[in-house]
């Protein structure tokens, strides 16, 4: 039988990128979404390609419900399959406080982080599904501890959106849980990537890593390992769950 397939949303660097790393090791052909860091994006393939996994990379930006069929689509042409979602992609905002926000950016933060995985679990329900005639699948959610600690000060529409992804990743695991389906969610605390430049601080993990219990930030390959657990037969028993990999923040 071939190898089964998962397809990762954003997948040229961070959190995205080190899961694609490690699904390619445990023998997962990986789909490796990408918005506009091709160069990113075709790195990582290659790599994955290199190391001897099937892998390839499928532009697509999740905030557009066209873009998503597409993507869905393109990776059921590509690999004849799809057993597993894991819907990392996702964006912060300019740090600063909620009444300064503008309404363009509430919309794309939401349309990013919920609307978007909303709509890749539903393309990925209608083909996982048994009730669909599918084989059953796995999809994790990425949340974040934001979504318990609100972010005050930095990015409330970020961490509200992903007290979204927590409330989807219950919601969805039972309506789904006797269809085949395990819907789990990581919650990363602070994590040495990219994003944090994005939001307008590069230092932000050291910055607050003495916050942190451990004392330190996580690293990316840390929160890929237990989305892993989440996709394998390991965690066959756990569904709606929500992992923190915060390092106890
Ligand atoms: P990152 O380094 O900024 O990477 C984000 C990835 O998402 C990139 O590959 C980016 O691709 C892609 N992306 C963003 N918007 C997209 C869209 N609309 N469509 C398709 N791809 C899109 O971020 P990261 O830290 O790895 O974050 C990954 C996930 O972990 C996010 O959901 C984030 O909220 C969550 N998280 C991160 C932390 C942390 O401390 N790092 C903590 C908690 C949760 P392009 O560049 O091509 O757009």
């Amino acid at each position: 039988m071939d190898d089964k397939v998962v397809l990762i949303t954003g997948a040229s660097r961070g959190i995205g990128a080190a899961t694609a790393r490690l699904a390619a090791a445990e023998a997962w052909r990986v789909a490796v979404n990408y918005r506009k860091d091709l160069a990113g994006a075709e790195a990582v393939v290659a790599e994955l390609r290199r190391a001897g996994a099937d892998a390839e990379a499928f532009c697509a930006d999740v905030s557009l419900e066209a873009d998503i069929v597409g993507l869905f689509d393109a990776v059921a042409e590509r690999f004849g399959r799809i057993d597993a979602l894991v819907n990392n992609a996702g964006v912060t905002a300019p740090i600063g406080r909620l009444e300064d926000y503008s309404a363009q950016r509430v919309e794309q933060v939401l349309r990013s982080n919920v609307l978007g995985p909303i709509l890749c679990c539903r393309e990925a329900v209608r083909r996982m599904s048994t009730r669909h005639g599918g084989s059953g699948g796995a999809i994790v959610n990425v949340s974040s501890a934001a979504s318990r600690l609100g972010s005050a000060g930095e990015y409330i529409d970020y961490a509200a959106s992903k007290g979204a992804i927590d409330t989807l990743t219950l919601g969805l695991a039972r309506e789904v849980a006797a269809e085949g389906i395990r819907v789990n969610a990581v919650r990363p605390g602070l994590i040495n990537t990219s994003i944090h430049a994005s939001s307008g601080e590069p230092g932000r993990v050291a910055r607050l890593a003495d916050s942190v219990p451990m004392r330190r930030g996580g690293e990316a390959e840390e929160v890929a390992a237990a989305i892993l657990w989440l996709l394998s037969d390991a965690s066959s028993f756990c569904t709606g769950s929500l992992l923190d990999v915060s390092g106890g923040r």
